[in-house]
């Protein structure tokens, strides 16, 4: 159906493009910049017009020209070129045809085992052609598989002039994985009027509603006394640390939410009588809930601050991105395509808000708005992840038919 659709996933998912949050540089790895060389000239061989490297940024951008004069609204297609913190060096997939519902022996010396006991998606599939890892690496399916078929759509708009379509720009960007890659995004100079990263899961999902996140770093200082003489002295920072996330909500945890649910996330501490730290993430959907979320750990801080002269819990926050139903809501131009695009080709539609950022919620508050929409992959960030040709095929179709559609 699309020529070089596999082919060119299983090429790119050989090129290993893991992204460091410990780097300063831009993109974080030197590999991502070799991948940008690689879909420069990737783009150029199907005959994408204006394709630029941004050294400022790491964007590889294109440009397919409309092929008619109506007044049709510029469309974006934005892919992320990195992989997760998981090993991704040689990556060796896996075809495995007509999936039979059966476990899948990944690597049999090291007896890895892709099974729907574990995985019970994978039953899902049963018929169609399965890409799994070699049970050492991940896939690179995310978002690889977004890269492929934003190439796949192009060329097939290509292949077909008589299908009509409007200006259509595309973008490859980094370090997605580590929460950066989009914050130097040049929205001007995309110039796109609504995009699409085409980033995620299984076939069907349209998402343009995402957390409200923020990071808390709780700063403990203690005074360490000799335990002997310690009365009325010491203050054990270890304790108030331990005081300041008992004073959090119990059960509002990632692993006891779901849906809309929001929730304090306590990701590492250290410490000694002396002091200490925590690191928390903050999650809700709900801007006033994660407001109050914030202002629940500003008070804890105070009130566990109330018996001393000095302060001794200090609370920092960041906020790291908003949830982009705010900007998308007020023109649900792009939503609305995505959802008649996949009725169109008999896909469900399956909107919920993702329990995650996306690119797209940065990029939207920079004044583009960013819905997104499956690539096609499952298990991702590890060596379960896999991939149907299938499902890459229908996310395809879903770029190919919003450009058909937009230009009615
Ligand atoms: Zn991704």
């Amino acid at each position: 159906m699309y020529d070089n659709l596999v082919e060119r996933f299983l090429k790119y998912v050989k090129i290993e493009t893991r992204s460091d949050s410990t780097s300063t540089t831009v993109p974080s790895t030197q590999s991502q910049v070799e991948f940008a060389k690689v879909l420069m000239s990737d783009l150029d061989d199907v005959g994408m017009e204006e394709i630029e490297y941004n050294e400022a940024n790491g964007f590889v951008t294109a440009t397919l020209p409309a092929n008619t004069d109506k007044d049709i609204p510029v469309i974006g297609y934005i892919a992320h070129m990195d992989t997760a913190d998981f090993n991704a060096a040689n990556v060796e997939p896996k075809i495995h045809k007509n999936y039979d519902g059966e476990e899948i022996i990944l690597n049999e010396d090291k007896g890895i085992k892709l099974s729907p006991k574990d995985f019970p998606n994978m039953r899902n599939y049963i018929g169609q052609t399965l890409i799994t890892t070699d049970g050492t690496t991940l896939l690179g399916s995310d978002d690889k598989s977004g890269i492929a078929e934003v190439f796949s759509a192009m060329e097939c708009l290509i292949a077909n002039p008589d299908v009509k379509h409007g200006k259509i720009r595309v973008a490859f960007g980094p370090d997605e994985e580590i929460g950066v890659g989009a914050d130097r995004f040049d929205v001007d100079h995309f110039g796109a009027d609504f995009a699409y990263t085409i980033d995620g899961g299984p076939v069907g999902e349209l998402q343009f509603e995402s957390f409200n996140a923020a990071g808390a770093n709780v700063l403990i200082q203690g005074k360490n006394v000799h335990p002997g003489t310690a009365k009325g002295k010491m203050v054990n920072a270890l304790k108030l640390a331990l005081s300041f996330d008992e004073a959090l909500p119990d059960h509002e945890v990632p692993e006891q939410t779901e849906g809309r649910e929001g929730f304090f996330h306590l990701l590492g501490m250290t410490g000694t009588v002396e002091g200490a730290s925590m690191n928390y993430i903050i999650r809700d959907h709900d801007k006033e809930l994660f407001i109050k979320r914030k202002q629940l750990m500003r008070d804890i801080a105070i009130r566990l601050n109330a018996p001393f002269e000095e302060e001794r819990v200090k609370v920092v926050m960041d906020d790291s991105y908003y949830n982009m139903r705010e900007i998308i809501e007020k023109d649900m131009r792009p939503v609305d395509l995505a959802e008649q695009a996949m009725k169109n080709l008999d896909i469900e539609p399956d909107i919920k808000p993702i329990r995650g950022g996306t690119d797209g919620s940065k990029i939207s508050f920079m004044g583009l708005p960013t819905p997104n929409i499956f690539a096609g992959g499952e298990n991702f960030h590890g060596r379960y992840e896999f991939v149907t040709v299938e499902s890459m095929e229908k996310a395809t179709n879903v770029l190919v038919e919003i450009a058909r559609i937009a230009a009615e």
